[in-house]
């Protein structure tokens, strides 16, 4: 038994050699399988956005049919079936905005975990070097200084009983 092709969109088998195989590729029973089967699971959305770029069909609009069916190369959809795949996209996107936080949207704790988990200055928290004030040295002597400009110390920060009055 020879090598059988078999088609999934025509539902049929056939000899498999390149010239049949390309025979039947090209055929327009073949093309119209091809294009129901993809419409069947398009998208509203990818329709929308072919058809409306597409022309119109002058015999599916004249006669409400065409030899091409989906296969053909101009659009064979209405400006109301048009209109009704907008509404159909429209309510899509809708119900996507409403789904999307419990389908995975990341949670705002699991952002700021992350971050810290992620960020550099907290994973190498040894190299961070916190910004320091120091004194001009011509203050450096100078015994009357306000509470605002002593050196800021440990204790200077925790002991605010050094002080009873801002300077
Ligand atoms: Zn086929
Ligand atoms: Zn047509």
């Amino acid at each position: 038994m020879g090598k059988r092709y078999y088609c999934d969109y025509c539902d049929r088998s056939f000899k498999d050699d390149p010239e049949a195989r390309k025979k039947h590729l090209s055929s327009l029973q073949h093309v119209k399988n091809r294009a129901d089967h993809y419409n069947t699971f398009k998208d509203p959305e990818v329709i929308l956005k072919e058809e409306s770029s597409k022309v119109p069909c002058k015999w599916y609009m004249n006669n409400g049919e065409c030899a091409f069916g989906l296969g053909c190369r101009y659009s064979h959809y209405t400006p109301p079936m048009i209109w009704e795949l907008q509404c159909l996209v429209a309510m899509k996107n809708q119900s996507k905005l409403n789904l999307a936080p419990e389908n995975g949207w990341p949670n705002p704790d699991d952002i700021i975990k992350e971050y810290f988990e992620n960020s550099p200055s907290t994973s190498s928290s040894e190299d961070f070097t916190y910004p320091t004030w120091h004194r001009p040295l011509e203050l450096q002597n100078y015994s009357m200084l306000p509470p605002s400009l002593w050196p800021i110390t440990p204790e200077s920060l925790t002991n605010t009983t050094a002080f009873t009055e801002w300077g």
